[in-house]
């Protein structure tokens, strides 16, 4: 036996997303089946879904931001009980035996990580030999990797925490965050409106740096003290050798230069959002004061579940565009355009209509 679901696939690269029936497995002893109320776009899906990475195979179910209740659990399950408001990420497996793993940093997984959609399953025995994801009715999904929802969160606004929540807090945590500090966050999109909020309630001082002048009152909105155009020549002279950290969201590659010289000596700069090449990268800005750049991918269980804690704690969730999963098609269209603010999130009860 296997569990029947209803989801949104998509068959080639150059396809549409459309209604698809498919199998999930039966839960394993230490499995809880899910039904799924919200998922989140992320930006991650539009690539995947088209084969823009080159890894994709058909059919395609994406979707890693899955808000969802615990329909049922097996029978060894000892964190969740049915009715159970819980998330579930980027992951759903990973080798649990190596280094990482057992440091609870399961995104750097030295045997490769299990994505939640487009994974290998490690167990086999499953309908499916690749991972489907969250734009469904249904996931079924080891314990380890589900995470606690808190009661107080608006349910599909908490569904982009599981992404672009968790990779904008894991950095800002990694690298002591707080009063005192001044933190540049690049770019004003999915990402990087989580990152003005997790700042500004660490304590810091948050600056937005951004190439678009209309987007300056929304980020004190959000939570940004100041806003830094990175096209004004003069006012990133000014600000040079003023930051404590940069949070680098840009999602394609760019020239880094000139925002490494917005550090201070010891600055560092976390590459989030390009998985790709940045242009030829300078050293004087790195010699001339220590300063560093690196990168950082999502966050593990552990850090998921406390970030989502964190944002039980101070109230914070997603800016979100609420979709039926029909409007799917055109919602990737507008993310890629940069025509939403910030997160798409689909509600799964339009499955039925
Ligand atoms: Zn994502
Ligand atoms: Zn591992």
């Amino acid at each position: 036996m296997t569990i029947r679901t209803q989801g949104y696939a998509t068959h080639s690269a150059t396809g549409e997303l459309s209604p698809f029936s498919f199998e999930r497995r039966d839960p394993r002893p230490s499995d809880v089946v899910i039904d799924i109320l919200y998922c989140g776009i992320c930006h991650s899906d539009i690539h995947s879904a088209r084969n823009e990475w080159g890894w994709t195979t058909y059919p395609f179910i994406p979707g890693h931001e899955i808000i969802g209740r615990v329909k049922n659990v097996g029978g060894k399950v000892t964190k969740f009980k049915a009715g159970d408001l819980v998330g579930v990420g980027c992951l759903v497996d990973s080798c649990r035996t190596c280094a990482s793993c057992k440091d609870g940093l399961e995104q750097y997984c030295e045997n490769g990580f299990t994505g939640t959609y487009g994974g290998e399953d490690r167990i086999g025995g499953t309908p499916h030999p690749k991972t489907f994801g969250g734009y469904s009715d249904k996931i079924t999904v080891d314990e380890r990797f589900v995470l606690s929802i808190p009661q107080n969160l608006d349910a599909a606004a908490a569904a982009p925490l599981l992404c672009a929540g968790i990779t904008t807090y894991s950095p800002l945590k990694h690298w002591n965050i707080g009063p005192g500090q001044k933190v540049g966050i690049i770019g004003l999109g999915g990402l990087g409106h989580m990152g003005v909020k997790f700042a500004h309630a660490m304590g810091a001082k948050v600056v937005m740096i951004t190439t678009s002048p209309e987007k300056g009152e929304d980020a004190r909105k959000l939570g940004a003290d100041e806003v830094l155009l990175s096209t004004n020549a003069q006012a990133m002279e000014a600000a040079q050798s003023s930051f404590d950290f940069l949070l680098n969201t840009i999602p394609v590659g760019h020239d880094a230069d000139p925002y490494m010289k917005l550090l201070k000596r010891d600055g560092t700069m976390v590459v989030v959002g390009a998985v790709e090449p940045l242009k030829q990268v300078n050293g004087i800005p790195f010699i001339m004061g220590r300063r560093s750049m690196a990168g950082s991918l999502i966050g593990g269980l552990p850090e998921t579940q406390e970030m989502l804690d964190f944002c039980g704690k101070y109230n914070i969730v997603c800016d979100i565009e609420k979709i039926a999963i029909r409007d799917v098609n055109q919602a990737y269209d507008r993310t890629v355009k940069g025509d939403v603010k910030y997160r798409f999130v689909i509600d799964m009860a339009t499955l039925k209509s």
